[in-house]
């Protein structure tokens, strides 16, 4: 374990991340799958899956020598091969927060909130999603929250990740009772209540890997 925590995230983070996330997708995507099969077209779990496994691929090919550099080419990688409504949110995530980071070698607590932050209005601004409309944007939003809460407080950068995890774990939770109003599962109506959103659920993922990778970073 490192015996100082220097409070940022490095480039190295954001790849141990980006490995991270796709493990957990690898892992989680028969249940991302029927999760959609519940309130849409059965494809999350294999859309996102396509995506995590490129991203992945396309680091270790050619690993990025900034932040943003790597922040972009996630996110082109995830729009060339997720598919679906989720390959241009997450990838609309993923570019706008690279345009907000920019040629960075590392994040602080601050830098990643706004990241985030810009990241997630970029995702409401082509989803046109709000909070509450049973989306991604209920696990994403309540995130971007807990971290720019975290930032103006000084926090760690530790804490304020798994604040952020449990806000975005929170956030996908509170999908449950929602009717939809966004995306295929808003055709359903009524019967898109007592649902987990599978979008939620894998943004969750997303913040966790991120929690996850940096705190168990050595040295
Ligand atoms: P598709 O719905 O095209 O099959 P996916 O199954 O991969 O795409 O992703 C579905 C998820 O995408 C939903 O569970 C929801 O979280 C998210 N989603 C769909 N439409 C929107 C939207 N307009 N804004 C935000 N998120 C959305
Ligand atoms: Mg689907």
């Amino acid at each position: 374990m490192a015996g100082s925590d220097d409070g940022r995230l490095t480039v190295d983070d954001l790849v141990a991340w980006m490995f991270r996330f796709d493990e957990r997708i690898a892992a989680e995507a028969d249940r991302l799958t029927a999760l959609d099969s519940a309130i849409g077209d059965a494809d999350h779990g294999t859309n996102i899956a396509r995506g995590t496994g490129a991203v992945r691929k396309r680091l270790a090919d050619a690993p990025p020598d900034d932040a943003g550099a790597l922040l972009k080419s996630s996110g082109m990688a995830l729009v060339s091969t997720v598919g679906g409504a989720s390959g241009s949110l997450y990838g609309t995530l993923f570019l706008e927060m690279a345009k907000s980071v920019g040629p960075t070698p590392e994040l602080d607590t601050a830098g990643l909130a706004d990241a985030f932050r810009a990241g997630v209005a970029g995702v409401v601004a082509r989803g046109r999603a709000e909070p509450g409309d049973k989306t991604m944007v209920d696990a994403l939003q309540p995130a971007a929250e807990a971290l720019s809460a975290a930032a103006e407080g000084g926090r760690p950068i530790v804490e304020s990740l798994r604040e952020a995890a449990a806000a975005a774990a929170l956030g996908r939770d509170a999908t449950i009772p929602l009717v939809a109003r966004k995306g295929r599962a808003s055709y359903l109506g009524e019967r898109s209540a007592d649902h987990l959103d599978p979008g939620a659920t894998s943004a969750a993922i997303l913040v966790q890997a991120l929690a996850d990778a940096r705190s168990e970073r050595i040295g």
